[in-house]
């Protein structure tokens, strides 16, 4: 598919077309949204794109919930997520943290879960939080629909940050929502047709393009993963891995300073994000502070051979 960059599309016969104004929809961000939709087991198109993860964790907030309203948000998950809702409180937004292994809070009107968490790598419990009367939300951003359908287990949203494994290349910022319900999706769209964070023809097409070889990279990352994973384990200067067994995100413990560990890589790159083709490491602790420990060091596995990773990774460690 060619990206249509126009803004606007001529009326016909004095009628407005399928495409109008591109702050609304273009065909570009409407074939993304409906293979998206496809991916995740959702009713047919029932995907919206959004500017960032971010833009789209905003949009789900504000147009699904009242101020007044709990959310009920999984503990050691994406740390921008928390601070977003941190912002909305001045708007009357209110979030409690709890253990999303096990049941959400009683009383929460929303509960956010991410598949795993990021940095904390937990899994959560879908299914004991679609007993809650609750609508559940799940970023499943690490697992991504390869690994991981979250409306087949009883979830009512699906949210990604597409910046990270669905684009894949680390050059597209986007976000996305998918949703179970109809009427859920039609809010959404309006909502993000009058308050405009959209996402770009351009960064839809890139998107298109990173779903064509979604398949094939979170299998070798997750494959790569779990040989790493397995490895820095039996290390003596490695104390806990945390991994879930499932896409190319992980973290672990080192004896030592982990900011020297992260500086002494070679072939792995020493900065934020994840998802990409390159292989990434970074303590969190620069940007989280004090809720994630000092040893603690992310690593997103890329598309390297993992026996040049793992030499990496031994010769950072020593
Ligand atoms: N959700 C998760 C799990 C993330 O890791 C991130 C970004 O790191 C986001 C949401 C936010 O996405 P974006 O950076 O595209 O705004």
């Amino acid at each position: 598919m060619t990206v249509d960059r126009s803004t606007v599309w001529p009326y016909q016969d004095g009628e407005p077309g399928a495409f109008v104004y591109s702050r609304d929809a273009h065909p570009t961000g409407v074939e993304a949204e409906r293979q998206l939709a496809a991916l995740e087991g959702a009713p047919e198109g029932q995907a919206l794109l959004f500017a960032s993860g971010s833009a789209a964790v905003t949009a789900l907030l504000l147009a699904l919930l009242e101020p007044g309203q709990t959310v009920a948000l999984a503990a050691g998950g994406y740390y921008g997520t928390g601070v977003i809702m941190s912002e909305l409180g001045r708007w009357g937004l209110r979030h409690v943290e709890f253990d999303q292994t096990g049941p959400p809070p009683p009383g929460a009107d929303l509960v956010w879960l991410e598949a795993p968490s990021n940095p904390f790598l937990s899994m959560p419990d879908v299914e004991s939080a679609a007993a809650h009367p609750g609508t559940v939300v799940v970023d499943s951003t690490v697992a991504t629909p390869v690994h991981l359908r979250p409306l087949e287990h009883g979830a009512d949203f699906v949210l990604h940050s597409g910046t990270k494994y669905l684009a894949g290349h680390s050059d597209a910022l986007v976000g996305a929502i998918v949703s179970r319900d109809a009427g859920a999706h039609e809010r959404l769209l309006r909502f993000r047709q009058r308050t405009g964070p959209t996402c770009a023809p351009d960064v839809a097409w890139l998107l298109l393009r990173g779903l064509k070889t979604l398949r094939v990279r979170v299998e070798r990352q997750t494959a790569t993963a779990r040989i790493l994973a397995e490895r820095l384990a039996a290390h003596p200067a490695v104390e806990t891995v945390r991994y879930p067994g499932i896409g190319g995100l992980m973290s672990f413990d080192v004896r030592g300073d982990a900011r020297r560990v992260e500086s002494a890589t070679r072939l792995i790159v020493n900065e934020t994000s994840l998802g990409g083709t390159t292989t990434t490491i970074e303590s969190r602790r620069r940007w989280e502070g004090e809720r994630v420990p000092e040893s603690l060091l992310r690593l997103s596995v890329g598309l390297e051979d993992p026996e040049n990773l793992w030499a990496d990774l031994e010769q950072a460690l020593s």
